[in-house]
């Protein structure tokens, strides 16, 4: 068994021939027949302008893709947001008995390291147990997954276009949010403020 750490970084790369920015003042643009006062610093303002004024369908026109290594329990959370995509690693399909790897698992952060990653730790190990056995006795991993943990790693691909990262962002990285979640939530709102600086900037995450 092998413990892996929580991330999550974006895969989208920018077309540099048409850039996100560019590609929102343009569509935006559409909506005031205003494309004639498309300069090249013109972009900023204008998507500032858009968003002050919450006509945010206008930055539905660009997406991102994002790669989770999460637990299964932040992965049922994520795809609960309904308008994007997903590609999730198949507990079906994946046989984690192979070349005698066994499971991989994401540790929660304690509130009582000390006590609690023994106790935390035991289960994974007897989980674990549980499920190469089955698979000894000749279950498929399909079957055999019934007892892996909670705490199972689990790759996910999400892509969803910038208006419902805004709306992830402001639900997933609030204090009421999980604490797994937001372990890999807050660190991403930093991503996507560099990445997409005039669209995020505004979302403030809580930092405890
Ligand atoms: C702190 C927290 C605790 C939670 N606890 C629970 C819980 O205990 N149990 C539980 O079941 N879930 C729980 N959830 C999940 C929550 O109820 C939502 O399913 C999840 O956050 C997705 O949010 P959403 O529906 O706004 O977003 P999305 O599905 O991403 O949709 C984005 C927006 O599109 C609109 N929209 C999408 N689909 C529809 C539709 N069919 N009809 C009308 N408008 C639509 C809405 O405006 C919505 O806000 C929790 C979420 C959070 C953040």
């Amino acid at each position: 068994m092998e413990i892996v750490k929580a991330h999550a970084m974006i895969l989208s790369e920018e077309d540099p021939s048409f850039p996100w920015l560019r590609q929102i003042e343009y569509n935006g643009r559409i909506s005031y027949k205003s494309e004639d006062k498309i300069t090249d610093d013109s972009a900023p303002k204008f998507v500032k302008m858009i968003l002050h004024y919450g006509h945010e369908s206008v930055i539905e026109h660009v997406s991102a893709s994002v790669r989770f290594i999460v637990d299964r329990g932040v992965t049922h959370e994520i795809v609960r947001h309904r308008l994007a995509s997903y590609t999730q690693e198949s507990t079906r399909y994946c046989n984690y008995g192979k070349k005698g790897g066994g499971i991989r698992v994401i540790q929660p952060p304690f509130k009582h390291p000390l006590e609690s990653f023994d106790v935390w730790f035991d289960c994974m190990l007897h989980a674990e147990r549980g499920y190469l056995r089955l698979l000894e006795l000749g279950e498929p991993p399909e079957i055999a997954r019934s007892v892996l943990p909670t705490g199972v790693k689990t790759e996910l691909i999400m892509t969803a276009n910038l208006r419902e990262w805004r709306h992830f962002f402001k639900l997933r990285t609030a204090k009421a949010a999980h604490p797994q979640m937001r372990e890999v939530t807050i660190p991403l709102l930093r991503q996507f403020q560099d990445v997409f600086k005039i669209i995020f900037k505004d979302i403030v995450s809580e930092t405890v």
